[in-house]
């Protein structure tokens, strides 16, 4: 046998190829496919994958040697490069790009990676400001070192040296100087690094899997979801439909019992937010202990590093994760698990634009694992597959514990009210008010739920009618206090809060539209002994801040709970009974064939909060929009119901389910320059459907985005709507390989399966 002389390697540049490289005989052994290589590529270096050996060389080319293959053995599987290929054909994007995705960032840079496991250095907060008069003082003339000491809080006043230095770009002499001058310390920890471990020792240990979920009876209905599960073939999809509050974790421990003993294999668990489910995670630490490797977005690349490396030894057998966890290096896969599997996060927003849940379809389908797509409100997509006998539907109709589904009561706040002047009011009716009162009175917790953050969602003229928009965006700015600030929730841009409308010089400006930090200051007022914690992206920035306020929340240190979509998921919290929400009409009417989808979804799962320990619970939602169907089926808790109706709405015009989506979007800085490329984009895939006879496949527009512009970009679109899949998949192949727009800085890209056509 004579070793193979060229390989092909696939490197993380978005262009649809790879190169060709020599193997030098002294590397042949390390350079086989899933391989990591490092090569010359533009005067630099670059970490590729060995995707093929052998490859033939156009002629007269000659090929470059590779430089190094630093790995015993390959970092990718035979069957995870198989599943890369299948993600870069499916949404029509260079290979390469999925592989870098697939690998720990430590392992995708040319740069050494850190060593994983050896003395960390740890930068800590030293010493706190309790006003910013002071915290201006001392850093008066050192702006660089409060640029530390501020990303360090937003780090949860922690983070590791290397971090600071590397990613962050910050100078070892101003971390040096800030250790001098006390605000912050270094230590060295010989670590495992393992962030769930520091978990662990913030919580005391106390209640730590006290919960018990491990010795939890299964029910007659998980009992059943298990077995079906077990029996399963290979590979086979199943929908666990289970209600809020069935016990749908427990059903996923008892398979992963069944394929860790019985099966001796790993698993993948995936969750919509590590951040946001605490919860959840502690009964999978709870239940396989050091088995189980917690993919976290906090974690440092070498933390991330050391968790992949133990997953790829076999060391830990089961991935806890968001997204990204799908590409877990299990050797032998039994399972994969999809938690509130109709999550939008589980959509990369950019290249390669995968979705997770379909991913671990595949997954599971190349490596013969059992695929669980869980949640209380499925997918159109995942309920079809289910109608159509494509996933296997499993269904717990029943809470498990000793709750019932709460009562759900509407309020219409469009009905004619005596006419108030009472701010508090607005957000708070009066049902909703004296039900707070009730139970705050009774000792128990309250939920409230306002999906929209800051304190206005924006400012108007009350003379003119001039509203603050961002100049960057097509979206009016929003107002926040504590600092005073109008802020845009796209592209960040920040201003001071204007004192005078700028058109008509009117001097007091309007602020509309309530946002959590209003309510937050209103459900004060009125409840002024309560202790009220807000948790939305403002009050969560630091590594542990949504786990800290939760677990608040369990040990009973807060009354009432307030804050956007972040509080709807997962939350297990037997006391809380009372859910309100403030204005469950924002987003049910944004132009996205989803907006209803997403309404009912929220609504049905805040409302999944209340009631699930003895207590019975109860849910007020206050709306303008009592006869929609997304309140009303969440009203009745009625999914069945939903589906229907909404299945019908997506006929026509069609939308995914009954047909695939590709959504063509164009953006740049030239407004014509977009309109036009949109234009030759649309006209350009009608020739090629034309004059290739593609059947199957419908364009729609192109027309303006609904949010026409995002950081300074105009926007346009189009949408392919296809009835025939594979031929989608061909035709975006082929149009993201070749289509060029003749306008330069024209961006094009092609989003397959898109959760959000704003
Ligand atoms: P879901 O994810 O379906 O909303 P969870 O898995 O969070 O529900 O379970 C809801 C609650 O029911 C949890 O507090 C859990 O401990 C409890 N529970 C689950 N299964 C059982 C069981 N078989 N017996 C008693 N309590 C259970
Ligand atoms: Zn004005
Ligand atoms: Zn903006």
């Amino acid at each position: 046998m004579t070793a193979p002389r060229l390989a092909a390697v696939a490197l993380p540049v978005p262009l649809f190829t790879t190169f060709t490289y020599a193997v030098p005989p002294a590397l042949a052994a390390r350079v086989v496919p899933g391989a990591r290589v490092v090569v010359p590529l533009r005067g630099g270096r670059e970490v590729g994958i060995v995707t093929a050996l052998d490859a033939t060389l156009p002629e007269g080319v000659a090929a470059k040697p590779i430089a190094d293959a630093p790995d015993a053995e390959p970092a990718l599987t035979p069957s995870l490069l198989e599943l890369a290929r299948w993600i870069a054909e499916r949404y029509a994007t260079p290979v390469g790009l999925v592989l870098r995705a697939m690998l720990p960032t430590a392992l995708a840079q040319a740069s050494r990676a850190a060593p994983a496991g050896r003395e960390t250095a740890v930068v800590a907060i030293a010493r706190a400001f309790p006003t910013l008069m002071e915290r201006d003082a001392f850093f008066k003339r050192s702006p660089a070192q409060r640029g530390l000491y501020e990303s360090l809080e937003g780090m949860g006043g922690h983070a590791a040296l290397t971090h600071l230095t590397g990613q962050l770009g910050i100078a070892r002499t101003v971390i040096t100087a800030l250790e001098k001058r006390g605000a912050v310390r270094i230590t060295r920890h010989a670590s495992m690094r393992d962030p769930f471990a520091v978990r662990d020792r913030a919580r005391g240990g106390d209640d730590g899997g006290a919960d018990g979920a491990a010795r939890l009876v299964p029910t007659d209905a998980q009992r059943a979801a298990v077995n079906a599960l077990v029996a399963s073939e290979p590979g086979e999809i199943a929908l666990l439909h289970g209600i809020t509050g069935s016990g749908k974790t427990l059903v996923y421990i008892e398979l992963l019992r069944h394929v860790l003993e019985v099966q001796g294999k790993g698993a993948i668990v995936l969750v919509p937010e590590i951040a946001l489910t605490p919860q959840t995670v502690d009964r999978f630490r709870a239940a396989f202990g050091d088995k189980v490797a917690v993919l976290h977005s906090a974690l440092s690349d070498g933390e991330r590093l050391d968790a992949w490396r133990a997953l790829r030894r076999g060391e830990r057998r089961i991935a806890v994760g968001a997204r990204s966890a799908v590409f877990a290096p299990i050797a032998d896969l039994g399972a994969v698990i999809v938690d509130e599997e109709h999550e939008a996060s589980y959509k990369q927003g950019e290249a390669p634009r995968y979705h997770a849940r379909d991913v671990a379809i595949a997954r599971g389908r190349h490596e013969g694992a059992v695929v669980v797509l869980g949640s209380a409100t499925p997918s159109l997509e995942t309920w079809r597959a289910a109608q159509e006998g494509r996933a296997r539907l499993l269904t717990l109709p029943m809470r498990a514990g000793a709750g019932a589904l709460p009562r759900v009561e509407v309020v219409n706040l469009a009905a004619p009210h005596a006419p108030t002047v009472d701010p508090v009011r607005v957000a708070l009716s009066e049902p909703l008010e004296r039900a707070i009162g009730d139970t705050l009175a009774r000792g128990e917790q309250v939920i409230l739920l306002l999906n929209r953050r800051g304190f206005a969602s924006f400012v108007q003229c009350p003379a003119c009618g001039w509203v603050a928009e961002c100049p960057n965006c097509s979206i009016s700015l929003t107002a926040h206090k504590a600092p005073a600030r109008w802020v845009c929730h796209y592209c960040q841009h920040q201003e001071a809060p204007a004192e005078a409308c700028p058109r008509c010089a009117t001097p007091v400006l309007q602020m509309r539209g309530l946002g959590t930090q209003q309510v937050e200051r209103l459900v004060g007022e009125r409840f002024p002994r309560a202790t009220v914690a807000r948790m939305d992206v403002d009050t969560t920035s630091g590594k542990w801040a949504h786990v800290e306020i939760l677990d608040r929340v369990g040990r009973g240190e807060v009354d009432i709970l307030l804050g956007t979509q972040m509080i709807a998921k997962g939350l297990d919290f037997p006391n809380v009974t009372l859910v309100g929400v403030i204005d469950a009409d924002v987003g049910i009417n944004l132009p996205d064939f989803r907006s209803s989808e997403r309404t009912f979804q929220l609504l049905a799962q805040v409302a999944g909060r209340a009631g699930r320990g003895a207590k019975v619970g109860r849910v007020i939602i206050q709306t303008r929009a009592p006869d929609h169907h997304a309140v009303r089926c969440a009203m009745t808790h009625d999914y069945a119901s939903f589906v229907r109706q909404e299945l019908a709405a997506r006929t026509s015009p069609a939308y995914p389910p009954e047909v695939q989506l590709a959504n063509v979007l164009l953006s740049g800085e030239g407004q014509d320059d977009v309109a036009r490329a949109a234009q030759q984009a649309a006209d350009w895939l009608a020739r090629l459907l034309a004059t290739k006879k593609v059947a199957g496949l419908a364009l729609v527009g192109p027309a303006p985005c609904p949010i026409e512009r995002v950081e300074g970009r105009w926007r346009w679109h189009l949408l392919v709507k296809a009835t025939d899949a594979p031929a989608l998949t061909r035709v975006g192949r082929y149009f993201a390989e070749r289509f060029k727009p003749d306008a330069a800085g024209v961006r094009v890209t092609w989003d397959r399966d898109p959760v959000s056509l704003l």
